[in-house]
């Protein structure tokens, strides 16, 4: 896979823990940020808009842009297929963007086969108990969902150690900083200032 200039983050955890309210944050702040819109076949939730949060399809397009090689990458995650298009990230990419996926563990995996430059990032809860708090308080899901969400967490949350960086989600505010941080440094790698700053070192260089 060619090099790009933007940086291509992987953001994962348990649902609940926090990752959407966190990756909004931080593009509210971060004008060189950008979210990938995955599509999903699963119904969209009160509040949610088609092209906003997700592409919302049926599962029939959603297999027909498989057999097309569409996608990026995709999972079946709760019933339901998620999955990253490729048209959705890669102009982003070498516009020099740092683009977000807002995925799950397997995907993460197949975006580590696509892409190994890719960054990956876990957001952990801070107990059981506030995960089940927050997906309650969140007010979208049913209890049925909730359950099911509340039995898959620990089996997501198992891969954390694939990721480069783990937050704690507890105090907001820290983990937000934290998440900074992450994209911050990412920009000055020197792979990734060599490609940027191409003019620069080689007029340094040329004395
Ligand atoms: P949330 O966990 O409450 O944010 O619920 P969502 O319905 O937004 O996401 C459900 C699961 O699908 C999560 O584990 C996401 O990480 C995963 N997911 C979302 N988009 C993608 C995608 O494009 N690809 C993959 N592989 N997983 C995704
Ligand atoms: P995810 O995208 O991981 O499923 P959300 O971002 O939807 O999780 O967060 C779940 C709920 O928890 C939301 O209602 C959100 O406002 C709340 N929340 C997120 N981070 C914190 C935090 N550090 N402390 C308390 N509540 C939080
Ligand atoms: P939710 O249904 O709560 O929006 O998302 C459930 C899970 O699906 C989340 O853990 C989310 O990260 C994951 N997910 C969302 N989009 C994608 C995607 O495009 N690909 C994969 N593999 N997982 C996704």
């Amino acid at each position: 896979m060619d090099k790009h200039k933007g940086n291509l983050f992987i953001l994962s955890a348990p649902s609940g823990a926090g990752k959407s309210t966190l990756y909004k944050a931080l593009l509210s702040q971060d004008s060189q940020v950008r979210i990938s819109i995955s599509h999903t076949t699963r119904a969209a939730r009160t509040g949610e808009e088609h092209g906003r949060e997700y592409y919302f399809t049926d599962v029939e397009d959603f297999l027909d842009m498989i057999a097309e090689d569409a996608f990026f990458e995709h999972a079946q995650v709760f019933d339901n297929y998620y999955g990253t298009s490729k048209a959705s990230i890669f102009t982003m990419l070498e516009d020099g963007l740092d683009v977000i996926l807002e995925i799950d563990w397997q995907g993460a995996r197949q975006v580590r086969q696509l892409y190994p430059d890719a960054m990956g990032i876990f957001i952990l809860p801070p107990s059981l108990a506030s995960l089940e708090e927050r997906l309650r308080g969140r007010g979208t899901d049913a209890d049925d969902v909730i359950q099911r969400r509340m039995s898959k967490a620990v089996n997501e949350m198992s891969h954390y150690d694939e990721y480069d960086f783990v937050i704690v989600n507890d105090d907001f505010d820290t983990a937000l900083s934290q998440l900074q941080s992450i994209f911050t440094a990412m920009r000055s790698k020197t792979t990734v200032m060599k490609e940027k700053n191409t003019i620069l070192i080689n007029d340094l260089l040329s004395l």
